[in-house]
């Protein structure tokens, strides 16, 4: 059996690093919804300079799509009003013609892995072009997500979008999920019953 990385680790490693050198480097920090933004945000504040990168084409349907960057934009105006967001054009059919061939997957499988690696390497396309030292995103929070392909894609893409670094991270790990789950609802946030893509509405909900 493979052996699992604690990428959290490699986190607080990065952090330690950061303060010790007195650095508080540009992040690109992509962020798919509001509620996954709350704990991770928590954890990442004070030690990097964030710009929020939104570009979730894999959302369906586009009025969820704007939802959830609405919900996203009014946690920010609460907690962080100075953060900039970047917001990409909504472009659900080009978007799905890599997915569609692993339609039945359940979530967590090669779709999955396809749908990460289409935003991530859009975000650290954006970073390197605008001068980011580090992109990351905060998928890594949710318990459907795969903490492991997340961050073997973000070192894979480090390579090839060099000098920008990878943000390894797992915030799920120290109950992030759960303090997550606490911050939404003392914002009375909005929190979505499916991932996102119109493959996940299918698993998700009774036909
Ligand atoms: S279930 Fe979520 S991560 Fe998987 S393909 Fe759909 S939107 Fe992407």
């Amino acid at each position: 059996m493979e052996n699992k990385e604690n990428y959290q680790k490699y986190f607080e490693n990065e952090v330690n690093l950061l303060q010790k050198a007195g650095k508080k480097p540009k992040l690109l920090l992509h962020a798919c919804c509001g509620p996954c933004f709350t704990l991770p945000y928590e954890l990442i504040k004070g030690n990097f300079d964030v710009t929020i990168i939104y570009n979730n084409s894999n959302i369906y349907p586009e009025e969820e799509y704007h939802r959830r960057l609405d919900e996203l934009k009014k946690y920010v105006s609460e907690v962080a009003p100075e953060i900039k967001i970047i917001e990409f054009d909504y472009d659900n059919v080009s978007y799905n013609k890599d997915l569609e061939p692993y339609a039945n997957d359940r979530e967590g499988n090669e779709r999955c892995r396809i749908c990460f690696r289409k935003r991530l390497t859009q975000g650290f396309a954006y970073a390197k072009e605008h001068g980011f030292e580090y992109f990351g995103t905060v998928m890594t929070i949710s318990r459907y997500k795969n903490s492991q392909d997340l961050n073997h894609i973000g070192l894979e893409l480090e390579k090839e979008f060099a000098p920008v670094k990878w943000l390894a991270a797992d915030f799920k790990k120290n109950d992030g999920y759960n303090k997550s789950l606490v911050i939404v609802r003392e914002h009375k946030m909005y929190f979505q019953d499916y991932c996102g893509c119109k493959f996940s509405i299918r698993h998700s909900k009774p036909e």
